[in-house]
């Protein structure tokens, strides 16, 4: 089974309400927009996922993705992924670790389709259900906070999380009111992203300590194991840390060498999918130690966080970040939580998902398939041939340019024209032995033979392959 075909659909998300978690991490409300990727197989089948989130919208990631992943993917056996993954990696400077995110969790999706299982049935399936916990936004005051906790607790949900205004004082009053107004039979955790230094982290580890919450999350900043070696000497309460910076399998073994941190954390988006969550989240059962999995931006990612959670030993919640609105959509029928807050294991192959495609058909801006062109100042090989859009194409994205695939792909018919700007399909003059304008295009006959991804394409010896065009001399 082959990859013969990698595309991205980018369609609009309305309507996201404004939210705030951290400085970094807000949107002043309005529209994003995701991307559903297709791979699809010469066997008919094919995976899926979206890249894109609410704060991050797919157009920021679409063209890496098409650019630098399309052709290490295209010919390939979609089931030797984690060769595909590795090669993913070494793109790290390309492509973010959303992309490679996306890709992996398609991927997965895939797999799970070949072999008619669930995902987690792949990756060996350890439960059948787990408790979610409702995660907050920074909320306006203390008795949101309190409503919101009280609401959840009301609806069965088994956790509540919060995200602090980020004032140290301000902070611990929240947790003291919403501790009291939901009493002691429900988790409480705080997740103070990144705000305080070592002094503050330390007193209000100490409040929440006295409070009874079950983990605290990103105290200090993302990096400074320094200090979250003193603090977690000095707290009994579990610390939770690595969910930032972005990173893969390699940027864990320091936290735990160190002791910096009592949990592990990851997901899809940021430390590059599936394939280097399960890994370490195995890196930390071998040190007795959880692996908290964070919510991932959007429905698909958020279902492949649903699969992994199934398959693991040593996690024990599942987060579904606030507000909804701000981090569901495209799907028929999305994640629900029973009467018991308990999310429960996905039943159909792969993910299982059940993606709304004529919403997306409705809300599509644009299909990307080609890789994009460069800008004329890089010269670099790219392995791509243009061609006119389909007429079914949508618009695309500026400096986009959506194509047909290569493998296969008979250079689209051009009108003789002049050399282009690198000289090919012109004579080369005072060459020796040739003559001044002997026509000679190079030094290859009758063809250029291209490789990409393990597919031959036959090119014209005309073909330019720094600005993708095939120019036959007049
Ligand atoms: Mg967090």
């Amino acid at each position: 089974m082959k990859i013969d075909e990698v595309s991205l659909t980018i369609f609009t998300w309305p309507g996201i309400p404004a939210t705030r978690y951290t400085s970094g991490s807000q949107t002043a409300g309005g529209a994003s927009n995701l991307g559903l990727l297709r791979i699809q197989t010469d066997q008919g089948l094919e995976g899926h996922a979206f890249l894109g989130t609410a704060t991050n919208p797919a157009a920021m990631d679409a063209a890496q993705l098409i650019r630098s992943l399309k052709p290490l993917l295209m010919g390939q056996d979609p089931l030797e992924r984690e060769r595909l993954h590795q090669a993913m990696r070494l793109q790290s400077r390309n492509v973010s670790y959303r992309v490679i995110g996306a890709v992996d969790l398609a991927l997965w999706d895939l797999a799970g389709k070949i072999a008619s299982l669930p995902v987690h049935a792949l990756m060996g399936t350890f439960r059948s259900s787990i408790a979610a916990y409702a995660s907050s936004q920074v909320l306006p005051d203390i008795a949101a906070y309190v409503d919101q906790a009280q609401e959840f607790k009301a609806l069965g949900w088994r956790g509540y999380k919060i995200h602090p205004p980020r004032d140290p004082d301000a902070d611990i009053k929240v947790c003291e009111a919403v501790r009291k107004a939901v009493g002691d039979d429900i988790r409480l955790m705080l997740d103070s992203t990144w705000s305080y230094g070592y002094p503050d982290a330390l007193r209000v580890g100490r409040a929440i300590e006295a409070m009874g919450f079950v983990w605290y999350e990103d105290p200090l900043a993302d990096e400074d194991i320094y200090n979250y070696v003193k603090l977690r000497q000095k707290l009994d309460i579990p610390i939770l840390a690595t969910e930032y910076p972005a990173g893969g399998l390699d940027s864990y073994p320091i936290w735990l060498t160190e002791r910096a941190t009592d949990y592990l954390r990851g997901d899809i988006p940021n430390k590059g999918g599936l394939t280097a969550m399960l890994k370490t989240a195995h890196l930390a059962e071998a040190f007795g130690v959880n692996y908290e999995i964070h919510h991932s931006g959007n429905s698909l990612n958020n279902l492949g966080n649903l699969h992994l959670c199934m398959s693991l030993k040593n996690t024990t919640m599942f987060e579904v970040l606030l507000p909804h609105a701000a981090h569901k959509y495209g799907m028929a029928r999305e994640l629900e939580i029973d009467g018991d807050g308990l999310l429960h294991a996905p039943t159909g192959p792969g993910l299982g998902a059940e993606i709304d495609f004529a919403l997306i058909a409705r809300q599509t801006e644009s299909v990307l398939r080609r890789t994009a062109t460069k800008p004329a100042s890089e010269t670099s090989l790219n392995c791509s041939v243009t061609a006119p859009r389909s007429s079914t194409d949508h618009p695309i994205p500026a400096g986009l340019h959506a194509t047909r695939s290569l493998p296969g792909l008979a250079p689209a018919p051009m009108a003789p024209s002049a050399a282009c700007r690198h000289g090919r399909g012109r004579a080369r003059p005072g060459r020796p032995g040739r003559g001044a304008g002997a026509r000679r295009v190079d030094r290859h006959r009758g063809i250029d033979r291209h490789r990409i991804a393990g597919a031959a394409a036959r090119l014209p010896r005309s073909f330019c392959y720094a600005c993708e065009t095939d120019r036959r001399p007049a």
